[in-house]
Order: C-alpha cells, then sequence, then structure tokens
C-alpha cells in the first residue's frame, strides 16, 4: 500500500491540516489500496504562501535554467516510468500494456515537446514600432486534474507552469492520487526549486474551490467534466483570474461508404473501447453513410464481441474495469435509458461480461439505428458504449456532428482525402482525425464549445500560462 499520508508542500513532505480522509480502491479486484486524506482550505492557504514566495525567484529564472530542470524531471521520470504505470494500473485499472504505452508514456512525450517548445518560444519580442513585448510567467497557478489520464493530465499542466517560470499547486482528482503522488517525488528528486511545485490532495468542491476563490492564484488550469468547470469559472470570477478549461465531449465519428470498411469500424469500435471508453475525446457517435450501414452493423459486432475485457495485470488485456463503481452504476443506468428509448442494442448490454463478477467491468456495448436527439447520443457516458446513427450524405452527416454542445475531438473515415479536408473544415471540433491517425504531442489540444477553452500542449500551451508585457522607449 503506498503511503499516501502527507501533501507536498513548500519542498517538504507535512501532515494534512484537517482529518477527513477517504479509502482508495483498486477498481479490478475491490480491494482498498490506500487511504486518501483530503484538504481543507488551510491546507490551500499554507501551499499558495509557499508559491507566492516561491515565485519572487523562480519568475525572474532564465530560459537556460527551466531548461535545465526540465531536462532533471525527464531523467526522473525515465527511471520511474514503470512505478508510475503500475500506479494507474492499481488505481485505475488501466491494463498494463495501456498503462505502459499510453498513459505513462504521456509523462516522456510531453516532456520532450514542452522542452523543444520552450526553445522555440521568444520572451523578448520587438515590434516594428519599436516597442518591446516581454512574455511573462502569469504567476501562481492551480493545477486540477480528473482521474481518467491521470498523469497526461498532470504532465499537460505541471510541465508548462514550470517551463514559463510560474509555481503550481495541483490538486489531482482524488481518486488517482497515487501516481500524482510519484510525480511529486519526481518534482523533488529533480531538484524543483523549494515552493515551485506543491501537491493537496482533496475533493473538488472544497480544495479545487478554494484555489479557484483565492485572490493570490493568478490562474486555474482546470480539466475535468463540463459540471465542474463551470462551478470553477463561477468561484474564479471574483478574483478575475485566468481560467482555461479542457471539459467533455460527445465525439462524432463519419463513415464514408468510400473507405476500407472493414479496416475502419474495426479502428472506430476500437477508439470508443479504449482506457474502457473513459477518454474525453473519445469517438462516441459513429456516424454511418446508409449506403454501408448494414455491413458496417455486421463489423462492429463482431469486433466488439472479439475486444478481451478482464485483467489489467494481463499484457493481452484490451479493456479494464471502469475506475470505480459510481462510474459503473453510471454507465449502467446510461445503457437502461438506452435501451428505454427504444434503441436498438447491437452486443453487450446491462450487466457484467461473464466470468467478471468482481471489479467495476461492463460489457462493450453498441447501440444500432439512433438518433441524435437521444440521451446516449447527447450525454457523455464514459464508459465503453458506442451509439451508432446513420446518415444519408455529406451535408446530413455534418449537421448530425454539429448538434451537439460539445466540440472537442471529431474523425473521419474515407478513401477521398478532398473530401476529408471538405468536411474537417465544416466541423466544429478542436480537433479532427483523418482515417484513423492519433494526436502527437507538441499538437495543441483543447475544444469547441462547452469542451472548453484554452490549449494545451506544445508551444500553444506555453502561451496559457503567459502574461504579455509591452515596454515602451526602451529599443
Ligand atoms: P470531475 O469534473 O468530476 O473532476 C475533475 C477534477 O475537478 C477533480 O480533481 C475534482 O476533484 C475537481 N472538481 C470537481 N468539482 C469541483 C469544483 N466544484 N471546483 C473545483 N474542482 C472541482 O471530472 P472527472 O470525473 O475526474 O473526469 C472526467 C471528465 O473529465 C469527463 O467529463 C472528461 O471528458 C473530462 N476530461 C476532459 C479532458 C480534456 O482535455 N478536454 C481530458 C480528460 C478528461
Amino acid at each position: 500500500m503506498k503511503n499516501l499520508s502527507k501533501f507536498y508542500i513548500n519542498g517538504e513532505w507535512v501532515s494534512p491540516l484537517s482529518s477527513a480522509s477517504m479509502p482508495i480502491l483498486n477498481p479490478a479486484t475491490e480491494e482498498q489500496i490506500g487511504i486518501l486524506p483530503l484538504g481543507s482550505e488551510l491546507d490551500v492557504n499554507r501551499a499558495v504562501v509557499a508559491a507566492n514566495s516561491a515565485f519572487k525567484s523562480f519568475g525572474q529564472s532564465s530560459k537556460d535554467d527551466r531548461l535545465s530542470l526540465l531536462k532533471k524531471i525527464k531523467k526522473v521520470t525515465e527511471r520511474r516510468f514503470e512505478e508510475l504505470a503500475q500506479a494507474m494500473l492499481c488505481e485505475m485499472g488501466t491494463p498494463i500494456t495501456f498503462s505502459r504505452e499510453a498513459q505513462a508514456d504521456a509523462a516522456i512525450g510531453h516532456l520532450d515537446a514542452f522542452i523543444n517548445a520552450l526553445c522555440e518560444l521568444d520572451e523578448e519580442v520587438e515590434l516594428p514600432n519599436g516597442d518591446i513585448l516581454l512574455r511573462e510567467p502569469i504567476g501562481v497557478c492551480g493545477l486540477i486534474t480528473p482521474w481518467n489520464w491521470p498523469i497526461n493530465q498532470v504532465a499537460l499542466k505541471v510541465l508548462p507552469a514550470i517551463a514559463t517560470g510560474c509555481c503550481c499547486i495541483l490538486k489531482p482528482s482524488e481518486h488517482t492520487p497515487i501516481s500524482a503522488m510519484i510525480y511529486a517525488e519526481i518534482m523533488h528528486e529533480a531538484g524543483c526549486p523549494t515552493g515551485v511545485f506543491n501537491l493537496i490532495n482533496g475533493e473538488g468542491p472544497i480544495v479545487g474551490s478554494a484555489m479557484s476563490r483565492h485572490s493570490d492564484i493568478q490562474m486555474i488550469s482546470f480539466t475535468g467534466s463540463t459540471r465542474a468547470g463551470s462551478a470553477v469559472t463561477h468561484d474564479a470570477a471574483e478574483t478575475v483570474k485566468r481560467v482555461t478549461l479542457e471539459l467533455g465531449g460527445k465525439s462524432p465519428n463519419i463513415v464514408f461508404a468510400d473507405c476500407n470498411l472493414d479496416d475502419r469500424i474495426e479502428y472506430s469500435v476500437k477508439e470508443c473501447m479504449s482506457n474502457t471508453g473513459q477518454s474525453c475525446d473519445a469517438p462516441t457517435r459513429l456516424l454511418v453513410e446508409k449506403s454501408c450501414y448494414e455491413k458496417a452493423l455486421v463489423i462492429a459486432k463482431t469486433v466488439a464481441e472479439r475486444i478481451k475485457v478482464g485483467d489489467p495485470k494481463d499484457a493481452a488485456t484490451e479493456i479494464g474495469p471502469l475506475f470505480d463503481k459510481i462510474q459503473f452504476d453510471r454507465v449502467q443506468s446510461m445503457i437502461k435509458i438506452g435501451i428505454d428509448e427504444g434503441c436498438r442494442l447491437l452486443t453487450g448490454g446491462l450487466g457484467k461480461p461473464a466470468g467478471l463478477d468482481v471489479g467495476w467491468y461492463a460489457k462493450p456495448t453498441i447501440f444500432c439505428d439512433a438518433n441524435n436527439n437521444m440521451r446516449i447520443a447527447r450525454e457523455e457516458i464514459f464508459g465503453p458504449v458506442l451509439v451508432i446513427i446513420p446518415f444519408q450524405d455529406e451535408d446530413e452527416a455534418v449537421e448530425i456532428a454539429n448538434d451537439t454542445p460539445y466540440g472537442l475531438a471529431s474523425f473521419i473515415q474515407t478513401g477521398d482525402i478532398d473530401k476529408a479536408k471538405r468536411v474537417a473544415k465544416k466541423l466544429r471540433a478542436g480537433s479532427v482525425h483523418f482515417n484513423g491517425a492519433g494526436v502527437e504531442y507538441g499538437t495543441p489540444f483543447g475544444g469547441y464549445k462547452q469542451s472548453g477553452n484554452g490549449r494545451e500542449g506544445g508551444l500553444l500551451g506555453l502561451e496559457d500560462f503567459l502574461e504579455t508585457k509591452s515596454l515602451h522607449g526602451f529599443s
């Protein structure tokens, strides 16, 4: 059992000032693997004092010093890579292969991309009119992260904060604290200056809200649900701090009849179910052209029924359990809603897969003949549940794709690159994936509409943490 009893503040592991706590369970075994102290406003205040004090010198640090710190963080992260992968397996149930190749890999991939971005960043720019612009760190940042890509999200916030000379207080999801505690140990081992990085565990409405309201925090970088992102925005309004939001999605995936159907439907089903369907940008609405619809259903059913669900420790497992009982119950209730709405169940459905009675496992589930007004087509389910909707032509596909409050990602499967480009320009989403291409480290990631604002990753990911100061008469 990992010792989770302390918070990391001002370069030290310190006891929390409150006595509340919650158990941490392994979702595959339902066994308790830790007890997490839950912080209070007093803990936040203590971390803010440390971060503000550190900002006086770290905010003036040179680019070379920050690059050298990032390189040290990379060395230690590489050494502790396997611990990060194993931590996410235990706290979240991510299958070990995925945990290594995607979840823990993000810690290194984002480091390389931010090191390159910092090299590229012009911190002093002379305008054609002779005035000078300084790009400066915004100050002390509160970083609030979710449980579904624990280290990916932590890296996307902590690294740009440090790269730009900001000091930060990380509040990771209370459901995935183990990987975050290892990350704090990495920062310590890498020699992060005292007070530059701080970690407090706790619940969103208490610790997250105290951070959002705090007058000595200049920015909140938040990733999570649209509901909580909206609460953070309200809390932050009084102190007029910058708020960047990375929120939920219900991403459309348009399959045109001219694609390689076997290949593209297999990809589409697996991409939706990957991470047990618990990804913000998962392609959860599969829009299929009517002329290949029946054939696509046969392929989708076969693929879903072959997905290997099971023990996350097994290297061959493709999807593990949902991350906890709350999520399992929510996914079950959405499947029930789909059935009650009269949607046709192609495969999967209620209950656990055969032989997996212990652990929060759900069946890979596909609904078909859906329409875009159904709740299962509009709400984020966050489980291995795909909703298939037929469409007649390109215009109708674009209309259905954009008919959502979200705008995080979108996907196109076609053999015609010109059609793909034409459709991509009409989609109201932060990214468009053509024939299965993934997001590269260093490419900005973020959403339109209620999927958020701001962009994470690479050079644009640094921009969010910068202020601009203009100098007149200095040239
Ligand atoms: P959540 O909103 O419940 O929690 C996210 C974080 O916010 C947690 O640390 C939580 O403690 C905190 N929080 C909750 N209420 C808060 C409040 N009132 N004030 C301040 N902080 C608060 O989300 P979750 O269940 O942890 O994560 C899943 C959600 O995150 C999904 O909606 C998913 O789409 C989204 N997500 C988005 C991205 C992206 O980049 N767009 C990436 C990953 C996850």
